[in-house]
């Protein structure tokens, strides 16, 4: 397997779904998602081109990244993709750079008195459930535009965490169902869209980015709007455990 002509074949995609959509490349973000990867892995990526890295478990990521960095020039990004114990949120704030994966008011709160603490603003996203799959994490956002009892108990957390000091709303995050057709999961996409342009236009606030697309479905994630895509599989290889 050769990292770097699967980067290349990303990118090709990237290019091709950013056609497609009127939308310019350089408007999408790969995120190279190296969980489970040794840091020799993430290494050819870096040399390839790539400058953002993804992974989701804090052991790991203490572990990986002070190695990846000492290795490698220039500095890197490093997003934090998976779920965050409230235990751990502690060691989350110095390994990243971004995290994806806030999922709660509380773990928002704490994210951001921890930043505030260390003298930084962190760049985070707002994960959210719009498939409603028991599975996955984030605010409940299933059926928004329809449910006024989901759209008020959203708004209440959005509103209570875009007023966090430490923390800086980058946008939304989401993970679409695993389905055998790509393209259904176009309306996933497609909702959480709506949802980010509902939330700007309700709070005034500019939230630019759109984190979403996988192995499985960057490319129609872009078409319906993604900023961030992130992409673990595709450059490389399936992963020796999950
Ligand atoms: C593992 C993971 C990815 C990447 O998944 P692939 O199918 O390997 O592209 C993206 N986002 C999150 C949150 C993940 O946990």
């Amino acid at each position: 397997m050769d990292i770097e002509e699967n980067i290349n074949t990303v990118r090709a995609i990237i290019t091709a779904s950013c056609q497609q959509a009127g939308r310019s490349p350089t408007d999408v973000t790969l995120v190279a998602v190296s969980k489970t990867h040794p840091p020799e892995k993430l290494a050819a990526a870096v040399a390839a081109g790539l400058q953002h890295f993804g992974e989701n478990r804090v052991e790991e990521a203490e572990t990986k990244i002070p190695v990846v960095n000492e290795a490698v020039q220039p500095a890197l990004t490093w997003h934090m993709i998976g779920h965050i114990q409230s235990r751990k949120a502690k060691a989350v704030v110095p390994l990243f750079d971004v995290v994806h994966s806030v999922d709660s008011l509380r773990l928002a709160e704490r994210l951001a008195k921890l930043a505030a603490a260390a003298g930084r603003t962190l760049p985070i996203f707002l994960e959210v459930n719009i498939s409603g799959e028991e599975s996955k994490h984030g605010l409940i956002a299933s059926n928004w535009a329809n449910d006024a009892a989901v759209r008020t108990a959203l708004w209440a957390q959005v509103g209570a965490i875009l007023k966090l000091p430490g923390v800086q709303v980058r946008g939304l995050m989401t993970m679409a169902p695993f389905l055998d057709e790509m393209e259904a999961t176009r309306p996933f996409f497609a909702d959480l869209a709506k949802l980010r342009a509902a939330l700007s236009e309700s709070f005034e606030t500019d939230l630019p980015d759109l984190s979403m697309g996988m192995t499985n479905d960057y490319p129609v994630a872009i078409e319906e709007g993604a900023t961030i895509i992130r992409v673990g599989r595709a450059i490389f290889g399936e992963r020796a455990y999950p």
